[in-house]
């Protein structure tokens, strides 16, 4: 399987983590929206939150509880932040490994695009 978030979750890529645990990693989006843009993945392959199966689901708070810490140690809070899963095309899904992107240092607005 070719997946660029795999590839980097592993090391491959040379893209700088800034965080990772046994099942987590995050790094900075490539393209950011905002001051502070984070994508925070599982090291293991989801094609999206809909392929997380029923008995695996608790990836999902690890991925939350990584984005808290990392809105902690960018102090986008108190401020606010905002965390976005996109799912499918519609949702606007590009890359096809499940994550989490951490928005903040700027004020959102709603609704999104
Ligand atoms: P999504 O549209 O929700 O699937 O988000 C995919 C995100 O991955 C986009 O914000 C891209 O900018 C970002 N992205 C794609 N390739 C890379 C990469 N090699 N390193 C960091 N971010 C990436
Ligand atoms: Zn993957």
């Amino acid at each position: 399987m070719d997946c660029i978030f795999c590839a980097i979750a592993r090391g491959e890529m040379g893209t700088k983590l800034v965080y990772q645990d046994d099942e987590v990693v995050a790094f900075e989006d490539l393209h950011p929206q905002a001051p502070t843009h984070i994508l925070v993945i599982p090291r293991r392959h989801y094609a999206s939150l809909q392929d997380v199966p029923a008995a695996e689901i608790g990836i999902v708070a690890r991925l939350a509880a990584a984005a808290q810490e990392l809105a902690r140690e960018r102090r986008i809070w108190p401020s606010g932040y905002r965390l976005v899963v996109n799912a499918g095309p519609e949702g606007g899904q590009t890359v096809s490994h499940l994550h989490m992107h951490l928005l903040g240092g700027r004020q959102m607005v709603w609704p999104p695009g």
